[in-house]
């Protein structure tokens, strides 16, 4: 009687979210694709749709909380409840930048949407999981963050430090809030998706989306026995 589940995939018009999304709803759950932009939302449900595969649209910006909170309003109203969040929306604004060169709105753009939005999307979803006592919360991380390559791994010396701090602090919210909402029903965790062919990603990179996608998707439909507060990448965990 409580199926479908509903799931909320955020930046799900493009590149790995737009492939989770599709992964999702082949399982049988109604997805809908938080998109910024009404247009590209569309063309996205569109798209799948071509496909045979099924997902709804509900505009959000995620660095706006105003946003999120007449969101959560709507899914309240029209869904009645939320089972899963998939925090994948993010930004990369400073790639060929030092730390010791990049602008302060560059990384207060940066972390309002990679960690601030994060943090508000789960403030805002985690009352409707609770009722439920059911929740699955993905956060799309990075390996990027790891404080292993902070220190001189992957030889991103002077590159993109407001992006990789803010896949840091990903990971750290995510093992605070699993702990927080642990006796809620509620699983947090956070998947590294490898180097995946996207805007993002480029086009040189191994992956495609669709196997970008897989970790998240694993972590989103675990059962009660599955994992929480970790942080994955192939399905299996990961430093950072
Ligand atoms: P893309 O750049 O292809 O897609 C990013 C998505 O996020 C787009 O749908 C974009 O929407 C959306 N988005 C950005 N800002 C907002 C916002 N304020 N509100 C709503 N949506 C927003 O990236 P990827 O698919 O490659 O990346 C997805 C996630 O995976 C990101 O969190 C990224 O950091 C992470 N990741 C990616 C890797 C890779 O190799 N590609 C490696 C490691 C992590 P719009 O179309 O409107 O811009």
């Amino acid at each position: 009687k409580l199926l479908p589940r509903i799931a909320l995939v955020t930046g799900g018009n493009r590149g790995i979210g737009l492939e989770i999304a599709r992964q999702l709803s082949l399982k049988g759950i109604r997805v809908l694709i938080g998109c910024r932009d009404a247009d590209k939302g569309t063309f996205a449900v569109d798209q799948l749709s071509k496909d045979g595969v099924t997902v709804e649209l509900e505009v959000v910006d995620v660095s706006c909380r105003d946003s999120i909170d007449e969101l959560m309003k709507r899914v309240k109203t029209k869904y009645g409840r939320l089972d899963v969040l998939v925090n994948n929306a993010g930004v990369i604004l400073d790639r060929g930048i030092s730390v010791l060169d990049v602008k302060e709105p560059v990384m207060k753009e940066t972390l309002e949407t990679n960690y601030f939005g994060v943090l508000n999307l789960i403030q805002a979803a985690v009352p409707l999981m609770k009722e439920h006592h059911y929740g699955r919360i993905v956060n799309v991380s990075s390996g990027v963050g790891s404080f292993q390559v902070h220190q001189g791994l992957l030889g991103l010396k002077g590159k993109s430090s407001a992006y990789r701090i803010s896949k840091t602090m990903v990971n750290a919210l995510t093992c605070l809030v699993a702990h927080e909402v642990a006796d809620m029903g509620i699983k947090v965790n956070a998947a590294c998706p490898g180097s995946v062919r996207t805007d993002m990603g480029g086009s040189d990179a191994p992956l495609s989306a669709a196997e970008g996608a897989d970790t998240a998707v694993w972590l989103a439909t675990l059962d009660e026995n599955g994992p929480t507060g970790g942080f994955f990448r192939n399905r299996m965990t990961a430093e950072w």
